[in-house]
């Protein structure tokens, strides 16, 4: 069992980043464990406009190179381990990856969200031969091509902006009357000639021979169907907490979001839930950092009780 962190946080996306930040300034011996790259939804983030300090465009590659250097600046370790269970003994937290055992008496979960699927026939089978996620992972594939994109809030609209660079023609499919997304992307993507917007309409299915050709939708007020010819479908309809492996460890809502109280701490003493997978969080970059921050400082805090009541080691 490896006992050397003070600190272990699940995951490796701007929450964990912030947090490590934080933690290790405090000089508390912090690994984050990340199954896949640091950054999370952020490396998937062409545009950022709405993080402070960065009054210009700011990709979510670059923001993320950023906070990497600056959490390693203070020390973090990285591991690049898929964590698979977390249980619980006498306060102690267990972590399990599919490389070694941790424990520690402080764990942040800060493992975010993957996109929703529509699931729907042919999302599965396309998916990397022109159905996609992530506009800045594939956005480049589709020069001069025709692409659908699915959604209607800030993610769908501004990745579709994003997409205008690239494609021919993007249409916006959305299955709403009005979309939900901020007015200023609206008023942009509605200003933008490559961009056209079909609403109350839903994907019914994607379809191809070797990769995608098209789709087909239905219109849910007239039930009309018809078929779009298209090069990519990329898929924006909101995201899912990356929860699974905690099994039955807490309490999560409907949509599988921890609870917490205003300090990060869920109702597991030392164990705290950051970012996107907490319940009522604006699911933002901002607030997830400031999730990050709030909660190191509160396990600092509680580490140092822990620490003076002779439960943990000094
Ligand atoms: C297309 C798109 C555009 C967006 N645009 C903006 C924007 O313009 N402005 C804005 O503020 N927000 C935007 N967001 C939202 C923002 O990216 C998220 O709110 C933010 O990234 C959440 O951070 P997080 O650290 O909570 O989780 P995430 O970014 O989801 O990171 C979680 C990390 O945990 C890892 N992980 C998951 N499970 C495990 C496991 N079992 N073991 C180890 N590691 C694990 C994942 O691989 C991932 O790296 C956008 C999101 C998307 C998808």
């Amino acid at each position: 069992m490896n006992t050397e962190y003070d600190v272990i946080i699940i995951g490796g996306g701007p929450a964990a980043l912030a947090a490590a930040v934080y933690t290790c300034r405090a000089l508390l011996k912090t690994v984050i464990l990340e199954k896949k790259f640091l950054g999370g939804q952020l490396v998937a983030t062409e545009l950022i406009e709405n993080y402070p300090g960065f009054p210009d465009v700011i990709s979510g590659f670059d923001l993320t190179q950023r906070m990497e250097s600056q959490a390693k600046r203070f020390g973090v370790e990285i591991r690049y381990e898929e964590v698979s269970k977390l249980s619980v003994e006498n306060g102690l937290k267990i972590v399990t990856t599919d490389t070694d055992v941790y424990s520690s008496h402080i764990v942040i979960l800060a493992s975010g969200a993957d996109p929703k699927k529509l699931g729907v026939p042919g999302e599965a089978e396309f998916y990397g031969r022109g159905g996609s996620y992530c506009a800045t992972c594939d956005g480049a594939f589709y020069r001069d091509k025709n692409v659908v994109v699915v959604g209607g809030g800030d993610s769908a609209i501004t990745e579709g902006i994003f997409l205008t660079k690239y494609a021919h023609t993007v249409q916006l499919v959305h299955r709403r009357e009005e979309f939900r997304a901020t007015k200023i992307y609206l008023d942009e993507a509605f200003s933008n000639p490559k961009i056209k917007v079909i609403l109350n309409t839903v994907i019914e299915s994607i379809h191809g021979k070797e990769k995608v050709d098209g789709v087909v939708v239905q219109n849910i007020v007239s039930k009309e169907k018809k078929d779009i010819p298209c090069d990519g479908v990329f898929v924006f309809v909101g995201s899912t907490p990356n929860t699974g492996f905690l099994g039955n460890l807490l309490c999560v809502d409907a949509g599988c979001h921890i609870e917490t109280n205003i300090h990060m701490e869920t109702e597991i003493a030392g164990l705290y839930a950051v970012g996107d997978i907490r319940k009522n969080s604006y699911r933002q970059i901002a607030t997830a950092i400031g999730d990050g921050v709030t909660a190191a400082i509160a396990a600092e805090h509680t580490l140092a009780e822990l620490k003076a009541s002779g439960k943990v080691r000094k």
